[in-house]
This record gives C-alpha cells, sequence and structure tokens, in this order.
C-alpha cells in the first residue's frame, strides 16, 4: 500500500493507489467490497470527480471520503492566452507553497506542463524558477492532480501528452514523479511515448530511468556543448560534466530506443555562435538526438537577452548544416508568464517581468 505523501503534508486525493483506497474504504465501512473500490477508482480517474460527485456511492460515504481525500490543489489564478489555447494555472498547495501548470493546446494535441517541486535548487540563473530557490518537493499526488485538473478544464479535447518541464528538476524529486509518471500511464491511460521528463543533466537520475519498465521520453536541457561555458550557465555541469552526460543519455536510448531531446535556451552573442552550433551538432548526431530551440525568455534576476528571431534562424541553419536534425520551439504563453523559464510561483499581485521590459527584450535588434 502506498499513500506518498510527505511528512508533515496531508495525504492528498491522488497521493493514494489503489491499495491504499481499499484499506481507506476498509476503515470507513468496516468491510472492504471490491465493487466500492472500483466505483472510487473510476470516479477518480476516469470520470475525474470529486469524491461528493461520484454518485454511484452512497452519500453518506461520499461526505466521509470528501473529508479523508481533500484535493492538493487550491487554485489561485487561472490565466489565459495565445487566444485561449494557453491556460496556466497558480496552484496553492495545502502548506500554502505555490506551483504553477501550463496546458498548452495545439490542432493535434494537448499537452500539459506539470511541476514538480516549489521552486529549484539547481540554480540555473536564466530560468525564473531557480532563481526563487527551493522550496520543496511535490508529491506523487500533486503532480498527478495538475494533469487531472487540466484535463478537466480541456472541454472536448483530450489531453494528450505530459511533459515534466514545469517548476523544479524531476530528477531531483525521483520516487515521487516516477509514481506520477506510473500512475498517468496506469490510471489515466496515456502512453509513454507521450510522457517526457525533462532534467537540467542529473546523470544518476538519467541511469535509474533507463533501468524503469516503462520507456518514457528523455530531454535534456543542454544550453551549452563545453564544458566552460556550461559549468556557467547550468552549475550541476560542474558535478555531472557532458561527457558523463552523453554516457548516461547513451544509456537511456540503448535501453528504451525513445530518441533523445536536447533542448537549447539562445541566449544573445553566449550560445548562439557558429561555433557553439559546430559543438552542439556534434554532440547530438552522436547521440542520434533531436534539438529543440528556444529564445531564451526573460525573467527578472537575469540580464542577457535570447537572440533575435534572426539569429535563432541563422543557428538552426547552422546546426543543420552540420547535420542535425532541429525543430524551432514556437514559444506559448508569453503574455501570461507562462513561456519556458518564466514559472515562478513566489508572486501574487506583481507579474513577473513587466510588459515593457518584455516588449523591450524581445524587441530590441540583433
Ligand atoms: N528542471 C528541468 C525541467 C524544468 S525547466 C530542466 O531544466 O530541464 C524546463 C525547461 O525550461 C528547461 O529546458 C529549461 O532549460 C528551460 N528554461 C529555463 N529558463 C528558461 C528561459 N528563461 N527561457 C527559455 N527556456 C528556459
Ligand atoms: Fe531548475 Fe530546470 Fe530552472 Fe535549472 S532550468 S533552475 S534545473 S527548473
Amino acid at each position: 500500500m502506498i499513500s506518498a505523501g510527505l511528512p508533515g503534508l496531508p495525504v492528498t486525493r491522488y497521493d493514494h493507489d489503489r491499495a491504499a483506497l481499499g484499506s481507506l474504504l476498509e476503515s470507513l465501512l468496516g468491510e472492504q467490497p471490491s465493487y466500492r473500490i472500483e466505483q472510487l477508482w473510476h470516479g477518480l480517474y476516469v470520470d475525474l470527480s470529486d469524491p461528493m460527485q461520484i454518485m454511484t456511492l452512497p452519500s453518506a460515504l461520499r461526505e466521509r471520503l470528501a473529508e479523508s481525500l481533500p484535493s492538493g490543489l487550491a487554485e489561485e489564478t487561472r490565466s489565459v492566452g495565445d487566444g485561449g489555447e494557453t491556460v496556466k494555472w497558480l496552484w496553492r498547495l495545502t502548506d500554502g507553497a505555490l506551483v504553477e501548470t501550463v496546458l498548452m493546446h495545439y490542432e493535434e494535441r494537448s499537452t500539459v506542463c506539470v511541476s514538480t517541486q516549489s521552486g529549484c535548487a539547481m540554480g540555473c540563473g536564466f530560468c525564473a524558477t531557480g532563481q526563487m530557490g527551493f522550496d520543496r518537493h511535490l508529491t506523487t499526488g500533486e503532480i498527478v492532480e495538475q494533469v487531472v485538473r487540466a484535463q478537466r478544464d480541456a472541454g472536448g479535447r483530450r489531453v494528450s501528452n505530459v511533459v515534466f518541464m514545469g517548476m523544479g528538476e524531476p530528477l531531483a524529486n525521483y520516487e515521487r514523479t516516477w509514481g506520477a509518471v506510473e500512475r498517468i500511464h496506469g490510471a489515466l491511460g496515456l502512453s509513454a511515448r507521450h510522457l517526457t521528463i525533462s532534467t537540467v543533466g542529473l546523470v544518476p537520475g538519467i541511469v535509474r530511468l533507463a533501468g524503469e519498465q516503462l520507456p518514457v521520453n528523455l530531454a535534456v536541457s543542454l544550453h551549452a556543448a563545453d564544458d566552460d561555458l556550461r559549468d556557467e550557465l547550468v552549475p550541476i555541469n560542474r558535478r555531472w560534466p557532458l561527457a558523463e552526460l552523453a554516457e548516461a543519455c547513451r544509456r537511456h536510448i540503448d535501453s528504451t530506443g525513445r530518441r533523445l531531446s536536447l533542448e537549447w535556451a539562445l541566449i544573445h552573442e553566449t550560445n548562439d555562435r557558429p561555433e557553439d552550433a559546430l559543438r552542439f551538432a556534434s554532440f547530438a548526431r552522436s547521440l542520434g538526438a533531436h534539438i529543440n530551440l528556444i529564445p531564451l525568455n526573460p525573467t527578472p534576476g537575469w540580464p542577457t537577452r535570447g537572440s533575435s528571431a534572426q539569429r535563432v534562424a541563422d543557428f538552426a541553419d547552422e546546426l543543420r548544416a552540420h547535420g542535425a536534425n532541429v525543430t524551432v520551439r514556437r514559444t506559448r504563453g508569453t503574455e501570461i508568464d507562462a513561456a519556458c523559464g518564466q514559472l515562478r510561483a513566489d508572486r501574487l499581485d506583481t507579474p513577473v517581468a513587466a510588459p515593457d521590459r518584455r516588449q523591450a527584450a524581445t524587441a530590441l535588434p540583433d
């Protein structure tokens, strides 16, 4: 039986696995009829209902379950951008910690980007989450419920993909993140090939991931393909430099058969030069990886700006000329501070970056 909560915090609705729900029902009913477990499970994971709304259960039981199975996420704000195609939530957790979730609708899929920690301890200076420092891990239930709440909001569209690319470093919260992966796969029915874990490069976590039964996708946030620059941009590189990272990625590729993604936030005149493209293309090619480029999004605590559209296009061309496979990612949710690296949930009234500053950053000439 697993009720994967954290010490000192209430165990929330989606922290319970099936056996734990069975024990809960037994404690409430004095027996454990299997059809009640089935009804409760179906209500939570198929109908995505609050316990009070699971009408197959008797009303007295519903009331007791509503008390015993509190939601882990209270909606603090909900913002809509991109003409309704991007939705961002700020959630207040049971202890007051704040996290964000982003739902993005595309023509052929709907993707939810979930947080795995409140804050992050990895200290990447260009990332708003990193700038706020580490607050706490999220529980499995708090991660799973982000997907449930997004799906409830998605109208007729089905959340088809989950990316673990919100706040926090998923592999620094391995057990609970993996618990969420298994639940999202097993109970919510998303296939492993539609689940992607993004990491800054925690080598032991990648190796562990390579040994799991479920072959999920791996995205590595590289940003630099030489150790000197990467040490600066991504401090964890000092612990696990590029050669070790590449070896761990190779293990994941070999054991899962999945194509690796490499993320690269383009920073003006920092990692967007032709020599950066050359090194990056060779790193990516050696792993048969797919490259995702994105211009760095502005954050309040980082002075350097993202590369201009022209420099992004030139960098992509350069990579292709060296034989790499490249996609330039369209930025989503900029006007609601929901874009990559802008998730920062420690404020309620002050926007992350004042609009004039954001415009200035994106409007600057090459
Ligand atoms: N900790 C994990 C996942 C969360 S960060 C990781 O680092 O991969 C999600 C993605 O946003 C990462 O690829 C990260 O490098 C990127 N990112 C962070 N700050 C950014 C910024 N200011 N602009 C663009 N991308 C950013
Ligand atoms: Fe943490 Fe990822 Fe942000 Fe780095 S980029 S601080 S690892 S959330």
